[in-house]
This record gives structure tokens, sequence and C-alpha cells, in this order.
């Protein structure tokens, strides 16, 4: 819905009229700039909404005429609509018109059904993982049961594991949705690198068993991170929309406008989770080392350009691999074929730009520039790269899983 509101800007002290896009919402930060000295006046919106400016009585003589500007934080919206413009007027209906009708059904089923699950799903399965990390078996099989149909109850340490797994496995998926998603292909293909990998050699498992044996940080690091993004996923959800564009419509999603004022918190999202997604890259280099050459540690003679690797930084070993830059390790992964997607989900040119200092959200353009990239992207694309690195993060915590069962102490190491 679209609630009205006659503002004062307490800049200029302009009168205008400001169309305001309202969702149901846990917490939103807003912005609008005012149409005649284009300050933008800052607002929050949760069971009600403020707006650092004056608000005036609608029965006011002085808004006749005044100028009238549509802000929605919730949808792409076209600034100078008014209530007599044919595109834009509603929001929604200018996604109508981009994406065309059954597009726009697609899309806004698919963020429905993610918004839910977020709000509806997220908190079990958090609660089972958190019991999961702390080793509550007894609390674990309460909430698994009330969670799954269990056939039986785990007994076992490495089935709690894979429970637990699960779990968080379909919680991300369903948030994430089926459109344009990388990651789901990405991770079958581990799956059947690692199982071959297992099949030709003992030394592989022996690796993913000692791994796993010292990733419980990395496995609580990123549950705590999956946790946050899933807090904070109103700020974010709209990247979905990009899986959603094609090619010749992205122009058109230039001239929209996202009037969200949360760049700090899903930076630092996207940051973090950068980093983490990062530090799990071995164990699909793993993988493939061995089937490829048989030792987990073994990298041969196959590695990215001399400019991201130069020869002597080339790994020879899993530990070397550990200590190669974020770019370097997203390199080995995407020269797979079959993993290129993860130089798509992790790209490391915007996470440059997102991640320099002088970064930050230009309210008069609503783009995401820095000095090292001034013309940046649209806040809608950061959203899009953000939304990227969930789904990196959900795909290799499911990868994490193989390491962490097979570090089970219900296993001995293998001879
Ligand atoms: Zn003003």
């Amino acid at each position: 819905m679209i609630s009205r509101h006659h503002l004062k800007c307490p800049g200029c002290e302009q009168v205008f009229v400001a169309r305001l896009g309202v969702e149901p919402t846990r917490g939103t930060r807003f912005y609008l700039p005012c149409p005649l000295c284009r300050l933008p006046i800052h607002g929050s919106m949760s069971n009600q909404i403020t707006i650092d400016a004056e608000m005036l009585s609608g029965q006011d003589a002085e808004l006749d005429g005044v100028p009238v500007v549509t802000i929605n934080p919730f949808v792409p919206s076209l600034y100078e609509a008014d209530s007599f413009a044919p595109t834009g007027a509603f929001p929604t209906m200018t996604l109508v018109q981009i994406l065309g009708d059954d597009t726009f059904l697609e899309f806004k089923s698919a963020r429905d059904q993610a918004l839910d699950d977020g709000r509806d799903l997220w908190p079990p399965v958090r609660m089972l993982f958190q019991y999961y990390l702390q080793g509550n078996a007894e609390m674990f099989t309460r909430t698994a049961k009330k969670l799954f149909e269990l056939k039986q109850e785990p007994s076992t340490s490495h089935q709690r594991t894979s429970i637990a797994y699960q779990a968080l496995a379909i919680a991300t998926t369903r948030i994430m949705g089926s459109t344009g998603t990388r990651g789901r292909q990405a991770f079958s293909l581990f799956a059947t690198k690692h199982t071959a990998a297992i099949d030709r050699t003992m030394e592989h498992l022996r690796v993913f068993r000692e791994r796993g044996q010292t990733s419980a940080d990395l496995e609580r690091d990123l549950f705590t991170e999956l946790d946050r993004f899933v807090q904070q996923h109103e700020s974010w959800e709209m990247g979905l929309l990009g899986r959603f564009v094609d090619e010749e419509k992205k122009a058109a999603f230039e001239e929209l406008v996202l009037f969200r004022d949360e760049f700090s918190t899903v930076s630092g999202l996207y940051q973090q989770g950068f980093e983490l997604a990062c530090k799990c890259l071995w164990l699909l280099v793993a993988a493939q080392n061995t089937v490829e050459r048989g030792s987990p540690d073994d990298f041969g003679d196959v590695h990215p350009e001399i400019t991201i690797v130069p020869v002597n930084k080339r790994p020879t070993t899993l530990k070397k691999f550990d200590g190669l830059s974020n770019a370097q390790k997203i390199a080995y992964v995407a020269q797979v074929p079959g993993w290129e997607s993860f130089a798509v989900l992790l790209n490391n040119r915007r996470r440059n730009a997102i991640g320099h200092a002088t970064a930050h959200h230009d309210l008069q353009t609503g783009r995401v520039v820095s000095d090292k990239d001034p013309a940046g992207m649209t806040y809608l694309e950061f959203l899009g790269e953000t939304f990227g690195v969930f789904e990196a993060l959900s795909t290799l915590a499911q990868a994490l899983r193989t390491s962490r069962v097979a570090a089970s102490p219900d296993f001995g190491l293998p001879e």
C-alpha cells in the first residue's frame, strides 16, 4: 500500500507530498531526497513511520500544487512518478510493466515464500543447529522430532551432524528459491567428485577427517553468519529481483531506485560472508585434486593465469592453498568446469569495490560507489551481490558437512 505524507524539507523548507510504499516489516530504514534541494531526508518504519521532517496536516492551503514524489523502500521505484504518470505511479505496476505479467507473478510468489520461510522456518532450524553446536543431544532430538518425521531417533554424533546440516540446507534453499540459483549444481558436482575421491584413495578421507576435526570454529562461524543473514533478510532480499531480469531488461532497472538506507548493515554482511565463503573453498579444490591426481594436496600443473597467481605462489599443498588471497582461491575453484559459478557468486572485483574504505551509498544517485569504482553499481545490484554471497555460504556449508560427518568421533581414522 501507499501512504501519503505532506512534508516540509528541514533544509530548504520546500513543502511536498511523499507517496511512501509501506509493507509489513520488522524494521526498515529508508531515505527520500527533497524534490527541490535534493537533501536526503531519513526515515524508518516498523509499527509506525518516522520521517525526519515536519509533517503538515493534509488540509493546509499551502499544499496546492506542491511537488509529488514516490518513494518505496520495498520495491524499486521511479522517484519522479506522480499519480498521473503512466509508469511508476505504483511501484509494483512498474515491475509488472518491466518484467511482464508471468515473470512478475513468479517473482512475487518466490519473494513472498522466501520472506515467510525466513520468518517462520528459520527459527526452529536455528534452534536445532544451536543444540547441535552445544552438543545437547537430548534437546537436539526433541527439536528434530518436532521439525521432521524421523523414522528413528538419531543415536550417533554423525547422524546428528547430518540432520543438523540437512535442516540448514532445507531452510537456506527455501529462502533462496529456485530461480537463477547456481549453488545446487555446483554442490552436486562436488558431491560426485567427493565420492569418487574417497573411492580413489583413503588419503582423501584422512585429510577430510583431519581438517573436519579442526573445522569446529569454521562451522560455528558459518552458522553464525548464515543466521545474521537471515535475521537481516529484509535488508537484502530484493537482491532476488536480479535473478528474474534478463539482459535486455537490465537497462530499465538503472532508472529505478530502491530507497533503503541500510548500506552499512548489508555491506557488513556481504564482506564477512565473502571472507568466510573463501575459507571453505579448500573443500572443493581438495576433491578436484584427488579425483584428477590422486591426492588432495596435488595441484599438478593446472593453475590460473599468472596475473592472478604468480608462479612462486602456486600452492603445492592444501595448507599453502589456505594462505592464498581470496581472489586466488576463487580462481582455482572457478577454473574447474562446472564451478565457474563461484566466480559469479563471489565476484572479487565487486568485493574490492564494496569493501573499499571509501565505498558508500550515494543517496543522490542511489548507487554504491567508491574511489576505486566511481561508476559503481546500483543499490539493487549490490543487493544481488549480497544474495550471491548468501548462496555461496549456504552451498559451502553443505560441502563442509561432508568433512564434519567424516570427522565424527563415531569413526576411527582410516588405516
Ligand atoms: Zn529541500
